[in-house]
């Protein structure tokens, strides 16, 4: 016995079965009424929300002989040939590969005749964005002034690709993407037809997984059934087949970046390595894990709209305490960044990692999030007052290792680990002799030194931030040689050539809230006076 694929078997028939498109469906059943039938239209939406579908409804509704209220009975001799693909009066055409003029003049060709039966042509034209610009031209002069019997439904996934002269002359109807709810609904009743018992929970994780296009919901619906053929589904088995991950997992993970343990966060991946899970499905999915995470913290009521279980939404609340919303919002942004990067990657395991690094470490990163995340890391430290040395000394406030002792209770060595960024020994040195290097500058340059949020560059240089153009265009021009002269301060003091750049603060926050000021970070004063 065939098999047929569940879209192609229950593909909607009629104007009824079609499901999440209300308005559309509408619209195009009033015009049908009304006898008030357009010759051109766009259909425009993301993939597998019904377009083709309507498209094949809506011809078969315009050559029916005993329509219904504007949908087509289906019974007729004229309903039955479009439905077995046996009309010469639907011309279905995909553009992808058909897409030069010539394919176009040949439809202007056939456009001369008039339909053997029924009273309509119907051209179906398929992802019409990707047909050629002459293809387009010669398309238009057909549009505009098409034979009375001639209906065009171009369908696009890029309505932005499709020239102002083709809009112009199409009525345009967008098509949503399919609610989760109606997708589900949908999912169940044809399961009840086809006599296979689902776990409702596999249901709706195959509906979110589909992300609002019902077709491929079918098809992966299909994929599971197939593959636990005679069994009841379960969202086990939904997991199994699609290579998705429990939510137990991305908890365990996200544990792990929280207490910053790469090395545990690494080795879970590497579980899900070797037990064969989709790693571009498991981004995805675990950005929506840290979106819901985020839902949850930034308002109560927020498990209303989520669409997970109970014992789900429990467990996710408690990770959300832990978690601060410009921490877990930085967390999302590298994981959608990461969603892009790794569709056609061939080392998606690799990107991953380099991820799952950056989460823990924000240090990595120089742009805003992560220099907040720094921050609030170091605030965090502050509040405990304490700061544990590398080798197991005895806890030592902030607050001592500013008091006059502090040579030898806070040896040079820890005080780097403490910085946020990993901060040379070159630049350290610097920072101790800052205010020593801008006096001996003198003049203007002096005072625009002190302008300047003192951070660290891409490559670890010293970098010298401006709000002030003035300062900024004196600095980086190295007028009445300044920056030589600011080198060259610094070299004498600590012995070694520095790369200094000068940066023109565009944003919109002041650099001192922008940068990390190193200079007012830590007081680095333990550089003796004899050497
Ligand atoms: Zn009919």
């Amino acid at each position: 016995m065939s098999y047929t694929a569940l879209y192609r078997k229950f593909r909607p028939q009629i104007f009824e079965d079609v499901k999440g498109q209300d308005a559309v469906v509408a619209t195009l059943r009033n015009q049908l009424k009304a006898q008030r039938i357009g010759h051109a239209y766009l259909f425009c939406g993301t993939r597998g929300t019904g377009k083709t579908s309507v498209a094949k409804i809506f011809a078969k509704a315009v050559n029916c002989e005993h329509p219904v209220d504007g949908s087509p009975c289906g019974e007729c001799p004229t309903c039955k040939a479009i439905a077995d693909g046996s009309s010469m009066n639907v011309i279905e055409i995909d553009a992808a590969s058909n897409n030069g003029v010539e394919n176009i003049r040949q439809i202007k060709e056939e456009v001369a005749y008039r339909p053997t039966e029924g009273k309509y042509k119907v051209y179906i034209i398929d992802e019409v964005h990707m047909l050629s610009n002459g293809a387009f031209n010669a398309l238009l002069k057909t549009l505009e002034e098409p034979p009375a019997y001639v209906i065009f439904i171009l369908a696009t996934t890029e309505a932005h690709m499709i020239p102002l002269t083709i809009l112009s002359r199409c009525q345009r109807y967008d098509f949503h993407r399919i609610p989760i709810d109606v997708i589900c609904d949908r999912l169940n009743d044809l399961m009840e037809k086809e006599n296979i018992e689902v776990e409702e929970k596999a249901i709706r994780y195959i509906a979110k997984s589909a992300d609002g296009a019902l077709r491929d919901a079918l098809s992966l619906l299909d994929q599971c059934i197939a593959f636990h053929l005679g069994q009841k589904l379960t969202y086990d088995m939904v997991l199994e087949v699609l290579g998705a991950v429990d939510t137990d997992v991305f908890t365990k993970l996200f544990d792990q970046i929280l207490e910053k343990n790469i090395v545990g966060a690494i080795s879970t991946l590497e579980e899900l390595v070797i037990r064969g899970r989709e790693l571009g499905q498991f981004v995805n999915d675990f950005t929506w894990y840290l979106r819901n995470i985020m839902l949850l913290k930034s308002a109560a009521g927020m498990e209303e709209i989520l669409d997970i279980s109970s014992d789900n939404v429990e467990k996710m609340k408690e990770e959300a305490q832990k978690v601060e919303t410009e921490e877990i919002m930085r967390y999302i942004r590298i994981f959608s960044e990461l969603s892009n990067q790794i569709k056609y990657s061939t080392q998606k395991r690799i990107l991953i990692e380099i991820a799952i690094i950056k989460l823990c470490k924000p240090q990595m990163e120089q742009n805003n999030d992560a220099i907040i995340n720094r921050i609030i890391a170091l605030e965090k430290k502050l509040e405990n007052g304490v700061v544990v040395s590398q080798d197991n000394n005895p806890r030592q406030s902030i607050m001592q290792s500013q008091g006059a002792e502090q040579h030898e209770q806070m040896p040079q060595q820890n005080l780097i680990n403490k910085l946020p960024a990993a901060v040379t020994d070159d630049l350290k040195k610097i920072v101790n002799e800052w205010a020593a290097v801008k006096s001996a500058c003198g003049g203007i340059t002096k005072s625009y030194l002190g302008k300047a949020t003192v951070t660290i560059g891409n490559n670890n240089e010293l970098m010298l931030v401006l709000d002030d153009k003035n300062a900024y265009e004196y600095l980086s021009t190295n007028k009445a040689n300044c920056l030589d002269e600011l080198k060259t301060q610094i070299a004498d003091r600590i012995g070694k050539d520095v790369e200094v750049v000068v940066k023109h603060n565009t944003k919109n926050v002041a650099a001192a809230d922008a940068y990390v000021d190193i200079t007012k970070l830590i007081n680095f004063d333990i550089t003796e006076e004899n050497i």
